[in-house]
């Protein structure tokens, strides 16, 4: 008997299922039990071909479409998904191992949103008019071609859409591939845009690791990569695509601040620590985990955080009543456990968790050092995993210039009842999604994207239009041509 989570085929291409057993299989593993419930093959050169050859192709008819016509598609599609949002849950539930209280209401529903708010604008690109005395020039808003999503495995179905919206209401057509150790859900999406009307190769998805990724960057018929992934992933996709001249946009990872001062209010710093750390067992690329907590509140801010981290229900991602799920795999497992020893070692102060949970498959307690100093390796590396460090500060200057200090840029929070210092204080933060007395929101109409190492462009809101269009400018002369000779 096949588990319900096995998908008809590894590839969507085409508007279908496209299977090619010749490529590396990948097994699908549950991260809750550890069981194999469905296996993948990579994308051969044949596939990637195909995908590649069909979404040139189609790319053409669905730009000549109106924008009224591709938003109402993605408009379909995004309804579809709502409706499905139970079953679609489920099985991002069994792909990345997050709870179903999780996956019910952050996933599918956050991926409808985007269809349906990139569905909304898509009528709406349009260009200027500028009078120049009798002459003009206009300007359309074009679509850039064919792009190529690559995604990390922490939000299948959300990156899926994240990206594909966007880039199709502008009027390309998207190569999309999951990450290897996520494969299933991005399918489901492309089958749904199908059945809500999108013409078959406008999106198109193919499996494989690194090496399938590469191949689709460094194609002459892409024209633009959007990648979520690591920093060290970036830097080479980004270089690769920069050979080809292609457009890009770096969805990278972060070691964000999140600031904490005296006056805060305390149960709410406390929660907006906890969604910046332990959300998805702390695998969010935004989450604030170096919790700078000044020194006044501090022993309050951790003893409130102690006592609300032991209420953490970990267990069977699949029981709503579950609030904390395993790690994506054992791999991710063990290289989180890895930094919590290192926490250990260095001379951090445990204040909870710090171990493996007491159970099948890959879960790690939801931990948190004290007393963490900013050379401290945990302080400094993204870790990727439910592992949180406060570190104590003194004055606003002070903590502002060490939050700054690190290569990445993703996001940064301030928590405080002073509204001129929190609005002087995230101006003076380099980071390009920040919240305010909140953490980790990422509603559509926002922008989202890093600055310095954590990324390039931007997406959800108008701001992703920009990063899936470009600008044709056309002069137009009225009179004669005056020419020198
Ligand atoms: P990763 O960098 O290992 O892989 C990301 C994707 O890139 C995968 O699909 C992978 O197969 C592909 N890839 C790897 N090498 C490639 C190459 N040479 N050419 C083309 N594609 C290649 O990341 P991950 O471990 O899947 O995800 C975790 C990372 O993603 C974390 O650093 C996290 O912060 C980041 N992330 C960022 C965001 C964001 O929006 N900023 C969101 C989620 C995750």
């Amino acid at each position: 008997m096949t588990h319900p989570a096995q998908p008809k085929a590894s590839h969507f291409i085409n508007g279908e299922y496209v299977e090619d057993t010749a490529g590396t299989p990948i097994p699908v593993i549950y991260a809750a039990t550890g069981e194999q419930i469905a296996t993948v093959y990579a994308a051969t050169p044949a596939i990637v071909e195909q995908a590649l050859s069909t979404a040139k192709e189609a790319q053409k008819a669905w730009a000549k479409m109106t924008g009224t016509e591709r938003g109402r598609i993605l408009r379909r599609a995004a309804d579809i998904m709502r409706e499905r949002n139970h079953d679609l849950s489920v099985l991002e539930t069994y792909d990345t191992g997050k709870p179903l209280q999780e996956t019910l209401v952050a996933d599918a529903t956050s991926g409808a949103d985007a269809l349906e708010y990139f569905g909304g604008l898509a009528a709406s690109l349009t260009g200027e008019h500028i009078p120049l005395g009798e002459d003009w020039v206009y300007t359309k808003r074009e679509a850039l071609g064919l792009c190529v999503g690559i995604g990390a495995w922490n939000y299948p179905t959300q990156i899926a859409c994240w990206k594909g919206a966007p880039a199709l209401a502008c009027g390309n057509s998207m190569v999309f591939k999951p990450s290897e150790t996520t494969p299933l859900c991005a399918l489901k999406v492309a089958e749904i845009l199908i059945e809500a009307g999108a013409p078959a190769g406008v999106f198109n998805v193919v499996q494989g690791m690194g090496e399938v990724g590469g191949a689709l960057v460094t194609d002459p018929r892409v024209d633009k990569v959007s990648l979520t992934g690591s920093v060290p992933t970036g830097k080479k996709v980004y270089a690769a695509a920069a050979a080809g001249m292609k457009h890009v946009t770096m969805e990278l990872g972060g070691k964000s601040p999140l600031i904490i001062f005296d006056d805060a209010d305390v149960d709410n710093a406390v929660g907006g620590a906890i969604n910046g750390n332990f959300y998805s067992s702390g695998q969010v690329c935004s989450n604030g985990t170096r919790v700078f907590v000044q020194k006044g509140i501090k022993e309050k801010f951790l003893a409130r955080l102690a006592e609300r981290t032991g209420n953490a229900i970990i267990g069977d991602p699949m029981d709503e009543a579950t609030s904390f799920g395993p790690m994506v795999t054992e791999n991710q497992m063990n290289i989180v456990l890895g930094y919590i020893e290192k926490g250990k070692e260095e001379g951090a102060r445990l204040i909870c968790g710090g171990k493996r949970a007491d159970m099948d498959g890959y879960f790690i307690e939801p931990t948190v050092f004290a007393d963490v100093t900013d050379d401290m390796t945990i302080a400094r590396e993204e870790i990727f995993g439910p592992v949180m460090s406060v570190l104590d500060f003194d004055t606003e200057e002070e903590v502002v210039a060490r939050a700054n200090d690190t290569e990445f840029g993703l996001s940064a929070g301030v928590f405080t009842k002073d509204f001129t210092r929190a609005h002087r204080v995230i101006g003076n933060l380099e980071a390009g999604s920040c919240f305010i007395n909140s953490y980790n929101d990422a509603p559509v109409e926002a922008p989202f994207g890093g600055v310095k190492a954590s990324g390039v462009g931007r997406e959800n809101s108008k701001e992703a239009i920009k990063h899936f269009s470009q600008v044709k400018s056309v002069y137009v002369r009225m009179g004669d041509v005056e020419a020198a000779f």
